[in-house]
């Protein structure tokens, strides 16, 4: 049972952080993230898998903070790069490389395979771990696509302008939040992270 309804969203990244107030509106939660805690100290993502490194996040900044940890570790694998850029998305061309460089370098990288193929996934791996450290559940979500030939629209954030969702013409880049929230893959992950918490949570 979760009798603290602070929970903390582990994350640095503004797009995340958006997209969970988004998707934690409405819930007897006061949902607090990591620039509202300016002394803890970042926990490394040395997992190899999105599984390992999202229970560290969690477990790491529960325990810094002595509150119930909700992180994500989330990327985009691309079928003809044999799954990368994967778990180093966000390191991708360098960590400080800013997303149109980090696009037009993957971009190019998938013309040199000569590969045709364009199918490619988003994944997100949540784990949520109580105040103690304690990891109390984990979801997966996925979300199958493709990757478009340009960047196309300016919503989102990451690698949203090349990534078509699976059923759409538009990238997430062009369609709007709403649409993304319903059928992406930190959508997914967090509908299931819901559930737990709603069963649990002591209101
Ligand atoms: P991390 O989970 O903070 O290690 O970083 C995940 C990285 O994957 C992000 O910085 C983006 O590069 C990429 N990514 C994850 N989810 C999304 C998304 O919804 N849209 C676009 N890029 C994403």
């Amino acid at each position: 049972m979760i009798k603290n309804t602070e929970l903390l969203f582990a994350s640095n990244n503004r797009g995340k952080v958006r997209e969970m107030q988004r998707l934690f509106e409405g819930l007897p939660i006061t949902f607090r993230c990591l620039p509202d805690f300016p002394g803890v100290k970042e926990v490394e993502e040395t997992g190899l898998t999105f599984e390992e490194n999202a229970a560290l996040k969690a477990r790491g900044y529960a325990g810094q903070t002595g509150l119930c940890a909700l992180a994500d570790d989330s990327g985009l694998e691309i079928a003809a790069l044999g799954g990368a850029p994967g778990v180093h998305s966000s390191r991708y061309a360098g960590a400080h490389t800013g997303y149109d460089e980090k696009i037009r370098l993957l971009l190019h990288e998938i013309d040199r395979t000569g590969d045709v193929r364009r199918n490619a996934r988003f994944v997100c791996e949540m784990a949520l771990a109580d105040k103690n450290g304690e990891i109390l559940t984990t979801a997966r979500g996925v979300c199958d696509g493709f990757i478009a030939n340009e960047l196309r629209g300016t919503n989102g954030f990451g690698y949203d302008p090349i990534f078509i969702p699976a059923g759409y013409d538009a990238t997430f880049g062009e369609l709007p939040d709403d649409i993304k929230q319903q059928i992406s893959h930190r959508g997914h992950a967090c509908v299931k992270i819901m559930r737990y918490l709603l069963d649990f949570i002591a209101v």
